[in-house]
């Protein structure tokens, strides 16, 4: 299916307006809410993964937004793990909201799935060896 990553700013006027429920019922989109920073008063900022069957409803449901005031910002950042020099201690998924790094049996293996990382950068200072990076 069909998904992209946002990063929106929303001015502190429409942080307590219904959006997220109007690209659900209005739009028909599949809405995950990656991270949230939204103050009463102040602007907002959420990063958010839109999915449905069709790349036009997701492009709708963005045409949307702006109309509403939203700024929307891509996700550009990209981290980048040197995998050769890991340890795999564990230190990165501890920190890694979205489970985009993660280490499981039967291998006990780092892994980072790409697709689902917000960039947020929690893992950079969290690595003892530095070996995660974010390109811009
Ligand atoms: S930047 Fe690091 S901590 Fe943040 S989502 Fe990506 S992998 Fe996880
Ligand atoms: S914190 Fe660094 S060394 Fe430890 S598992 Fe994560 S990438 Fe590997």
């Amino acid at each position: 299916m069909p998904k992209q990553r946002l990063v929106l700013i929303f001015p502190s006027y429409l942080t307590e307006k219904p959006i997220a429920y109007h690209l659900v019922k209005d739009f028909d989109l599949e809405i995950n809410i990656l991270k949230a920073k939204i103050t009463p008063g102040e602007d907002g900022k959420l990063v958010i993964e839109l999915a449905h069957t069709s790349q036009e409803q997701i492009q709708k449901g963005i045409a949307f937004l702006k109309e509403q005031g939203v700024i929307i910002e891509p996700i550009s950042k990209e981290i980048v793990l040197n995998e050769a020099e890991c340890i795999n201690c564990g230190s990165c998924t501890a920190v890694c909201q979205t489970k985009a790094l993660s280490i499981a049996p039967p291998d006990w293996q780092l892994k980072f799935d790409k697709e689902i990382c917000i960039a947020c950068q929690l893992c950079v200072k969290a690595c003892p060896m530095q070996i995660i990076q974010v390109t811009f």
